[in-house]
């Protein structure tokens, strides 16, 4: 067993983790990053979708900190879309422009690590971090066995079932109904429309949840779905679900009939909203594991570039200046909490109808291109607790019917 002290701890080398690494190496601090797998960004348990700096200015208007950080090198962009497709459960569908790139996480979350490796973060790949003990300590398990090792500040950047989180009791209560289980497959020999990232809702589909295709050329995509355990009533898993899915749904019959699946993978998206709590005195949390997704369309690439940052930051600043690390909580909420906070606000209501199919065809339709263009944009058209109060009001008067 053998030990080791650092400024800066860092467990997961996602983006959060790296973009995390850098800036805390860049402000002088001695840091270190601990990832289980073998290969950074491999393997890839994402759709790849991310909004183009300007629509990101648009998304996160406090956050020009967002933009930049997602302003991604062209070499690791595979593909552009400029519409977004959303279909009901009655395969009505809606169009409406939103300019995405669909990036390689293979190869783009490698560069964001070798950027934090050049400023002179170490990262260390195979190795699992057991636990965080209450003096700071870090249980780590590899090759040559285990390990302990103490730091200053501690940032889980570990995921949607961060470990960081729970040892500051910082965890989603209800699990069935905050992280969603999520499967994807690439998939190729497919005709898709290259410039069109098309969404998919409906119970029989992904309950709690949406299906989706995200073109990464004109005859690759990313397939796959999110639901919620909670939104079921079988025990059928992600996989089935997919399955179903890319065989039956009348978009895929025919266009899927030649397709090769090339790559599966599967993860737990955080839809819960950010955690009550994403510091302690010398813990920060960030990325998925503080809950920095986008709950109305399940993003959380540009939060966790986002958080990453803020979170180097406030750990130099905390070891350089005595700077309290609650600065950083008040940080992300003034930058992104407030479309975090209407993202869930617009899921909240989004489950009271999803779990009825007409319902939920009767609200897009009445909503239009229009107003699911808001709504995907983390924005509501009034305040979300007045419509929350005013969408169950009018569910109670439906059900009376
Ligand atoms: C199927 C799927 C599709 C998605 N599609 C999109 C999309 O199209 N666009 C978008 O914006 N977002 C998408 N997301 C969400 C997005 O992938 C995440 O929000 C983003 O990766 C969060 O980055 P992160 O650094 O916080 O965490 P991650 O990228 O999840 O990295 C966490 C790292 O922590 C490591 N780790 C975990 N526990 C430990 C431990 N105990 N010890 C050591 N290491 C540990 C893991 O190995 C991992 O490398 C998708 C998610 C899924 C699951």
């Amino acid at each position: 067993m053998s030990t080791g002290s650092y400024d800066v701890a860092i467990v997961g080398a996602g983006p959060a983790g790296c973009i995390a690494a850098k800036v805390a190496t860049q402000h002088g601090l001695k840091t270190i990053v601990f990832d289980s797998r073998n290969h950074i960004g491999k393997p890839v348990q994402c759709g790849e979708f991310l909004p183009i700096p300007e629509e990101l200015k648009n998304i996160f208007p406090n956050s020009a900190r967002i933009a930049r950080l997602a302003d991604v090198p062209k070499k690791f962009i595979t593909n552009r879309t400029s519409k977004l497709m959303l279909s009901s459960p009655s395969n009505h569908q809606f169009e409406f422009s939103l300019i995405s790139n669909i990036i390689d996480r293979a190869k783009y979350d490698p560069y964001l690590a070798e950027q934090a490796e050049a400023e002179g973060a170490h990262i260390h790949l195979q190795t699992t971090v057991i636990r965080r003990t209450d003096s700071n300590l870090l249980i780590l398990r590899n090759k040559s066995g285990r390990q302990i090792i103490n730091a200053k500040v501690i940032i889980g950047a570990d995921g949607a079932q961060s470990r960081i989180a729970q040892s500051i009791g910082a965890s989603y209560q209800n699990k069935a109904h905050d992280l969603s289980p999520a499967i994807q497959f690439v998939m190729t020999n497919i005709e898709c429309d290259p410039n069109t990232t098309e969404m998919y809702f409906g119970h029989q589909i992904a309950p709690g949840g949406y299906a989706w295709v995200i073109p990464k050329s004109e005859t690759m995509v990313n397939i796959g779905l999110g639901f919620r355990r909670a939104f079921t009533f079988t025990s059928e898993n992600a996989f089935s679900y997919l399955q179903r899915f890319i065989s039956s749904h009348p978009a895929n019959i025919q266009r899927m009939k030649k397709g090769k699946i090339l790559r599966k993978s599967g993860a737990i998206i955080p839809m819960g909203g950010p955690l009550s709590k994403t510091y302690s005195d010398s813990v920060l949390l960030v990325g998925d594991a503080a809950g920095h997704v986008m709950a109305s369309n399940g993003g959380g690439i540009p939060t966790a570039l986002g958080g990453g940052e803020l979170a180097g930051i406030a750990a130099a600043q905390h070891i350089h200046q005595n700077q309290p690390l609650c600065w950083y909580e008040a940080a992300w909420k003034t930058e992104f909490g407030e479309e975090l906070s209407s993202a869930l606000g617009i899921l909240r209501i989004a489950d009271k109808i999803m779990i009825s199919d007409s319902l939920t065809d009767w609200c897009m339709r009445l909503a239009g291109p229009r107003y699911l263009q808001k709504l995907i944009r983390c924005r509501l058209p009034f305040p979300v607790r007045f419509a929350s109060k005013t969408f169950v009001k009018l569910l109670a008067l439906l059900s009376s019917f």
